[in-house]
């Protein structure tokens, strides 16, 4: 963990370092990746239950391709009740604020008399790529799942690998909650490949989401424009801003929440309390040790974690946070208003004391597939959005032609493109 502060004299040139320090998989996957891709366009089916084989010690053609419906519903109907009806509030509430994002349609018509507007539509099948074994978790189903079903995608796909034939009964419960229509035991960039091309058993879909891998992610990557993807996702961050009132054992276990999911996690602290920075530090390092992920916090805490001490968490925490640009930013003092004002790069800020991040991992409604690695900067959570299009649309009558028309054959004419120009004076 790194202490900082920006009274001394090199705060600037550490913070910088933290500012571009990629903590993303640099391993070289870009060529394995490439020949998969390859042999599923060219093979298809053969080529993905090879692969299958391969990587997941599981065979498709003997063991089957899919799991049924029927599975996903009995796996629902058997969870623990209290189970099931947390994962039908956070469905309900992750569906009503999907729902509140679905866009307008346009249509106008302007000065000229010409009638414009914008139509928007789903996209007609989309596939959602579900982690195999610990890393598969029923949230992410949900997040991924139920916008693509709010925008009105009419075919939603999982493939999950199912190596030595395990799959995660809360998974298939939350499939059947989302109104999953297939699922595929496939995995990696195979199955990825086989989402976007389409082989003998699977159609082939227009946009692929959900997390990964470096093996997916690079499969994703490499596909996109074959098809749509949401991003390519990094190791979770999570920003606390607090002041010295907050409880330093909640701050603690809010840093922890994001250094448990990855040993690259990275969880920073910015308060403005020499005192309260030591007693988080102490808290985080007692709480580590009773979690069953200490492993993992411990190793992104040492690695990644940061406490940076201001003089004045008003005047510049938010130009620290706008820089790093986090995943999640929290905002632990009385008032979060005048930071959030002043906060503009961050994937979800979550404001006030009572609101720690992990209430928006699962229940809070709006999605937790959220931009990483400084990716806030120019991107934004999985929406609605993703997986619907806009078609624009245009209608003149002769009038309206009149009006504009000229202007269009000057510009045809200048760019040296005169059927262009003559498709538009033939009319006039
Ligand atoms: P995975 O399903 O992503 O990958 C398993 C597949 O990787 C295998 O089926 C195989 O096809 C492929 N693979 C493995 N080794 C390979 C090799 N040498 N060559 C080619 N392909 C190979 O499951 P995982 O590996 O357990 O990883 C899950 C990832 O998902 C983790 O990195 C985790 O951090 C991430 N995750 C992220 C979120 C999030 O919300 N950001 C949520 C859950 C999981």
């Amino acid at each position: 963990m790194q202490f900082l502060s920006t009274s001394e004299a090199d705060f600037e040139k550490r913070f910088a370092r933290i500012v571009n320090d990629r903590r993303e998989s640099d391993k070289d996957v870009a060529g394995v990746v490439q020949s998969i891709l390859a042999r599923i366009k060219a093979e298809g089916d053969a080529a993905l239950a090879e692969l299958t084989r391969r990587y997941d010690g599981f065979d498709p053609e003997v063991d089957g391709w899919q799991i049924g419906r029927d599975v996903c519903e009995a796996a629902f109907h058997d969870l623990d009740p209290s189970l099931r009806a947390a994962l039908e509030t956070a469905a309900q509430r992750i569906r009503a604020y999907h729902a509140a994002q679905l866009p307008q349609n346009r249509d106008y018509t302007d000065d000229a008399g010409v009638r414009l507007g914008a139509r928007w539509g789903a996209v007609e099948a989309a596939g959602l790529y579900v982690p195999g074994g610990r890393a598969a978790y029923p949230s992410s189903l949900l997040m991924n799942a139920i916008p693509a079903k709010v925008a009105g995608v009419g075919r939603l796909v999982v493939t999950t690998p199912t190596p030595k034939g395990e799959v995660n009964p809360l998974v298939l419960a939350a499939a059947h909650l989302a109104g999953v229509d297939e699922i595929w035991r496939v995995g990696g960039a195979q199955a990825v490949a086989a989402l976007a091309y389409g082989t003998g058993n699977i159609a082939p879909v227009d946009v692929i989401t959900g997390p990964g891998n470096a093996f997916v992610a690079e499969a994703k990557r490499q596909l996109y424009g074959v098809v749509g993807i949401d991003m390519v996702a990094g190791p979770s961050e999570i920003l606390v801003i607090s002041d010295a009132k907050s409880d330093p054992d909640w701050i603690a276990a809010d840093l922890l929440s994001q250094a448990e999911h990855d040993p690259s996690s990275q969880s920073i602290l910015i308060t403005d309390d020499l005192p309260f920075a030591r007693l988080v530090e102490d808290s985080v390092d007692v709480m580590c040790a009773s979690l069953a992920t200490h492993r993992t916090a411990r190793s992104s805490w040492d690695e990644h974690g940061v406490i940076i001490v201001v003089n004045d968490l008003l005047a510049e925490a938010p130009a620290l946070a706008n820089r790093l640009a986090a995943e999640h930013v929290e905002l632990a003092v009385d008032d979060p208003e005048a930071l959030f004002a002043a906060i503009r790069h961050a994937g979800s800020v979550f404001l006030g004391r009572h609101t720690p991040e992990a209430v928006g991992d699962y229940v809070a409604g709006p999605n937790h597939v959220l931009p990483t690695g400084r990716r806030a900067r120019f991107s934004s959570g999985l929406s609605v959005l993703d997986f619907m299009k806009r078609t624009s649309f245009i209608a003149l009558d002769e009038t309206a032609l009149r009006a504009i028309g000229p202007a269009a054959v000057a510009l045809a004419d200048a760019e040296g493109l005169p059927a262009h120009a003559k498709s538009v004076q033939v009319r006039l």
